[in-house]
């Protein structure tokens, strides 16, 4: 192998990712006084958080009655009980603090006549425990809360004397012999030099892997780093069957509609014309969570009732709503259905189909932010120096499938309790954690390994194989047979990464081989989803599993752990998290409300 020289910068805290999830760690270790370190790929500002349209939950209550103790229940209930209790109530009780919080940061809502921010409705979140009418909830600036969010949190880092290394790409953790994370591998992409991190804490805030489909929501630098990273240092990913699947990604491009149309008065119909959801959800209608909704077009569409000559999608009408509604609420998602559609909003309907949008899954974390590394006498044991948040971390809060608006929330909720906790188990004064020089040497010459790669195999070649295997075999329904012959697949998929052919041997600018380190994040993300699919019994959120149409909780209430080892997977399971923080006679949520029962909406 050549022989690679690198810099070592030596911090309390690393946090790999930019994101909603890694400015609020990162902001919040810095406020705390931790020398903080923030690594990212792409600028701050351009990471996928910037994308998020509909709004933040939070029951502040600005628009009528609203309780943290609903906003549980729904993200229980929005769960299908997979979540872990303890976490969602502490992401349904911090939520007011951590949103006014963004507030006073200086995020500019969109606000309510007398100026208070405003809140919209969004799918699956209700009042009075599911019994009352939908809530006003999700925090909006208007259709661009994540923008305004994540460009407020990065100056407000900035503020703080967080420092940021843009563009550096993180290739692998540090880890000692003895399973403690030290730090982190990364690539400086514009001039090609390499960087070890040496830090007591590593955060990975790398968001989702939505590019493991053909067709997603996400951008193209959604591909699971963290996961991929956590793989190979042998810890488990949780949950990764549970794929959510947006109604409204507009046909074709897959670029989001944000559920907001519908909160804000938007309905889908068929073919007929008929607003079909009235039928599947009589309460909720075009509001019922979002796996319901996907199932519900996908059924339409399957018994000949879509949209389109080829009968392949369906119709989101917004053209009802005032053009003051639109103007004011939701001028982006009319722009992106003028570009990406060619459709004028005030006039005709949307095309638009069930796409991927958000993993459930992800690198299992306590509500702490600590990762787990379960062990056969304590599911809850803990990876030291290592911690996970947002979208690449599983909490586990969202369970089977995500209430819209709960990511953001999710975001700044465990960006924040990370720093909370850092604080405390960081201490500023200990020396730095003497690095273990064979797992930075296994680093680079993996590195180095995929720089030279000389097979037969382009990576966008394999890359697509792995996207339309997954699109096709871990769909919105799946079966024994599709789930097993996708398996199948997978595993001759992923054991062709030995035969990369990387063109580009240069270290500068080099998207090829990035590109390549990606596709090996993607690969161990997408095994896991597939595996740990194949392997579940029954129909939980987002896992629709025809042969097994019920939810079965004496044998399924348990988190799936994976653990991949080249195109191999381990699967075990730990049980789900039953106690809340705190007992109803202390304040917290009567269990008899969250006890199991049928999700209708
Ligand atoms: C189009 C769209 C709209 C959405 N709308 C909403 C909404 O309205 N409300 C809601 O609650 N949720 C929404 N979501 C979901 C939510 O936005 C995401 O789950 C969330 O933004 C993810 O944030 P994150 O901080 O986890 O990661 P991201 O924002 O994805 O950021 C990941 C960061 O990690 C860095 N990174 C990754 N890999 C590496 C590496 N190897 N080395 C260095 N850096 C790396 C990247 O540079 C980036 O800074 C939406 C999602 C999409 C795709």
């Amino acid at each position: 192998m050549a022989a690679y020289d690198y810099e070592t910068h030596s911090y309390d805290v690393v946090v790999v990712g930019a994101g909603g999830s890694g400015l609020r760690a990162t902001l919040g270790m810095a406020e705390q006084g931790l020398r903080t370190a923030c690594v990212t790929k792409v600028f701050p500002t351009r990471s996928h958080t910037v994308a998020a349209q509909g709004g933040i939950a939070a029951s502040l209550s600005n628009m009528g009655p609203d309780h943290w103790q609903w906003h549980m229940y729904d993200t229980v209930k929005g769960s299908d009980w997979l979540g872990d209790t303890d976490a969602m109530e502490y992401l349904a009780r911090e939520a007011p603090k951590a949103v006014y919080e963004l507030e006073h940061y200086g995020v500019p809502f969109s606000r309510t006549e007398e100026g208070k921010i405003y809140q919209r409705p969004f799918g699956g979140h209700t009042t009075e425990f599911g019994e009352g009418p939908p809530v006003q909830r999700t925090c909006a600036a208007a259709d661009r809360t994540g923008h305004a969010i994540l460009h407020t949190l990065y100056g407000q880092s900035l503020k703080h004397n967080a420092e940021f290394y843009i563009e550096y790409f993180a290739i692998d953790l540090i880890m000692s012999e003895d399973g403690q994370c030290q730090g982190v591998v990364c690539w400086k992409l514009d001039d090609g030099t390499l960087h070890v991190f040496n830090a007591k804490m590593v955060v990975l805030a790398t968001g989702g892997y939505g590019r493991a489909y053909f067709n997603c929501t996400s951008a193209h630098t959604c591909t699971g780093d963290g996961g991929g990273m956590v793989a190979r240092a042998g810890l488990p990913l949780q949950d990764m069957e549970f794929v959510q699947f947006h109604p409204t990604g507009i046909f074709g491009p897959g670029m989001l509609i944000t559920e907001g149309a519908r909160g804000e008065g938007g309905y889908l119909t068929n073919a007929e014309g008929e607003r079909f959801m009235e039928r599947y959800a009589p309460t909720y209608k075009d509001l019922a969570s979002r796996d319901v909704v996907s199932r519900c077009m996908t059924l339409e569409i399957r018994e000949g009732r879509g949209v389109g000559p080829n009968k392949d999608h369906i119709h989101l009408n917004l053209s009802h709503l005032p053009a003051e509604t639109l103007n004011l609420r939701l001028p982006g998602i009319s722009e992106s259905a003028r570009i990406f559609a060619g459709v004028d909003v005030t006039k005709e309907p949307i095309p638009v189909l069930p796409t991927v949008h958000y993993n459930m899954g992800g690198i299992p974390t306590n509500y702490w932010g600590e990762v787990l590394n379960p062990t056969s006498d304590d599911p809850d044991a803990i990876a030291p120096g290592l911690m996970a948040v947002g979208e690449a971390g599983c909490a586990s809060v969202h369970g089977a499938n995500r209430l819209g608006s709960n990511s953001l929330i999710d975001l700044v909720v465990f960006g924040r309790a990370a720093a909370i906790r850092a604080a405390e188990v960081v201490d500023p004064k200990a020396p730095n954690p003497e690095l273990n020089s064979a797992s930075i040497d296994a680093a680079l010459e993996r590195f180095d390994r995929l720089r030279h790669a000389d097979g037969e195999t382009p990576t966008a070649a394999l890359r697509l194989e792995m996207q339309t295997t997954m699109q096709q075999d871990a769909a919105v329904f799946r079966t024994d047979t599709t789930l097993a012959e996708g398996v199948k697949k997978m595993q001759a998929v992923a054991a062709r990464l030995d035969d990369l052919k990387v063109t580009d041997r240069s270290l500068i600018w080099n998207s090829d081989l990035m590109e390549t380190l990606e596709l090996t994040n993607l690969m161990p993300n997408a095994l896991a989803t597939i595996n740990g699919a194949e392997a579940r019994k029954e129909s939980r959120g987002a896992h629709a599993h025809e042969d097994y149409p019920d939810r079965d909780d004496k044998t399924w209430r348990k988190h799936t752990l994976a653990r991949v080892e080249g195109n191999k997977v381990t699967l075990d399971y730990r049980p789900v998290h039953l106690d809340p923080l705190t007992s109803a006679e202390e304040g917290g949520i009567d269990l008899k409300k969250i006890a199991p029962k049928a999700r209708v909406y």
